[in-house]
């Protein structure tokens, strides 16, 4: 909620991460805009690459993040990402130094910059960010369905899921069904 009144938006109405990453001192640059990157990295990042990474940063020398995004993956998973950075610089989680190849539970294997359990506090504050508790109960106390909420805080609906799992609000959910 505290991330919300930043961006000085209502609990029910949508988050848009980027009216936010400003005051988390992020600059999201474009992936046009990179310079220095070779023609095959750059076929490879938009290409075979391209469902194995969602974004990059690196910390700036006056004390900035400069965000990168996937341009391939669509608004909503843009904005689960670019929300997940933000939230890693509210919670002042450390960066690893060294980038570190593992694979999850879904079993790709991907650079991590950040330790697991801060990795899932990041995305679990996010999420909470984008799609608030009581906004979500009282949608679905309305009989709105995972895809209405979804649409209406412009997210995916895996996220709107994983909000509903996480708040144990999708047992209810699932038996109102
Ligand atoms: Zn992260």
């Amino acid at each position: 909620m505290a991330l919300r009144d930043f961006a000085r938006v209502r609990p029910d109405l949508p988050l848009n991460p980027f009216d936010l990453a400003g005051f988390a001192n992020l600059i999201v640059l474009d992936f046009d805009k990179v310079q220095g990157l070779s023609e095959t990295a750059r076929e490879h990042l938009l290409g075979p690459a391209s469902e194995a990474w969602s974004g990059g940063a690196c910390t700036l020398p006056n004390g900035m993040k400069l965000v990168i995004l996937n341009p391939n993956h669509g608004p909503a998973r843009t904005k689960a990402t670019l929300m997940e950075e933000i939230c890693h610089v509210f919670l002042a989680h450390q960066p690893n130094r060294l980038s570190v190849v593992t694979k999850d539970e879904r079993g790709k294997v991907m650079n991590r910059d950040y330790r697991k359990a801060d990795e899932e506090e990041a995305y679990g504050v996010g999420a909470a960010a984008l799609v608030p508790y009581a906004s979500l109960k009282r949608f679905l106390l309305q009989g709105k369905t995972g895809r209405d909420i979804a649409a209406h805080f412009r997210v995916s609906r895996e996220l709107v899921e994983y909000r509903m799992k996480v708040t144990h609000l999708w047992r209810e959910y699932k038996d109102f069904r």
